[in-house]
């Protein structure tokens, strides 16, 4: 799953948000198709609603904490080393005060400032907050919000749970008769969804994104309903 990052280039809210709700729609997607495989794998193999719903709780429960605490891992080292950055920003700051500011000066003209305007707006950023204007223009962080591991470790867990709630409740709630293709075609159709808004929020078309997104799931089912009918018919 792609991780939310602080937006270097295009530094904002706007960016981050949308990061956020991109690493939503594609947590949810991997909660639908895991655990459409998993249910459907079992369907294969056996009619009981209870063992489709044990297996189908235990992949989204897996899933969930399994995505959760890879996304903790994961923000937590960022923000080890985010905050490590600033450490060494700030005694820098307070060592060479000169050369830092002889640094911001370079950066602010490599956005395009005139040298003269670059001088003063270093000056002025350095006069009001210094370590704010490194964080911001030299690497690119924010250091009043730095990511918090423990909100995206929620996020994570939440966008899976959502997505594998709906192969779940497919497959146990409708009568035996009608739960694979009941599964099979909301999941299909939520696949579209998930892959048209992941494309959408990431700026690209999304045409292509859908196929891809819809042609993964339905391999995802075809390939673990065959083990599963392949061991029922086996007996196993
Ligand atoms: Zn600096």
């Amino acid at each position: 799953m792609t991780e939310p990052t602080h937006d270097e280039a295009h530094g904002g809210a706007l960016g981050a948000r949308l990061n956020w709700l991109r690493a939503a729609v594609l947590g949810a997607n991997d909660g639908i198709v895991s655990t459409a495989g998993i249910v459907v794998g079992v369907a294969g193999a056996t009619q009981s609603r209870s063992a489709l719903l044990t297996a189908g709780l235990a992949g989204l429960l897996a899933g969930s904490m399994s995505m959760a605490a890879g996304e903790y891992v994961s923000v937590s080292t960022q923000r080890d080393s985010e905050v490590a950055a600033l450490a060494v920003e700030k005694r820098e700051l307070r060592d060479q005060p000169e050369a830092e500011l002889r640094e911001l000066t370079g950066l602010l003209e490599e956005r395009g400032l005139s040298r003269e305007v670059a001088r003063e707006a270093a000056q002025q950023l350095t006069a009001r907050d210094a370590l704010r204007a490194h964080a911001r223009v030299e690497l690119g962080i924010n250091p009043d919000e730095l990511t918090n591991p423990w909100h995206a470790a929620w996020a994570s867990f939440t966008a899976f749970t959502v997505g594998a709630l709906l192969p779940l409740l497919a497959i146990v709630l409708p009568p035996a008769g009608w739960r694979l293709p009941v599964t099979v075609v909301s999941v299909l159709a939520a696949l579209v969804l998930t892959g048209w808004a992941s494309a959408r929020l990431g700026a690209a078309r999304p045409g292509r994104a859908v196929l891809r997104n819809v042609v993964g799931g339905a391999l995802a089912m075809g390939v673990t309903y065959a083990a599963g009918s392949l061991l029922g018919a086996a007996g196993a």
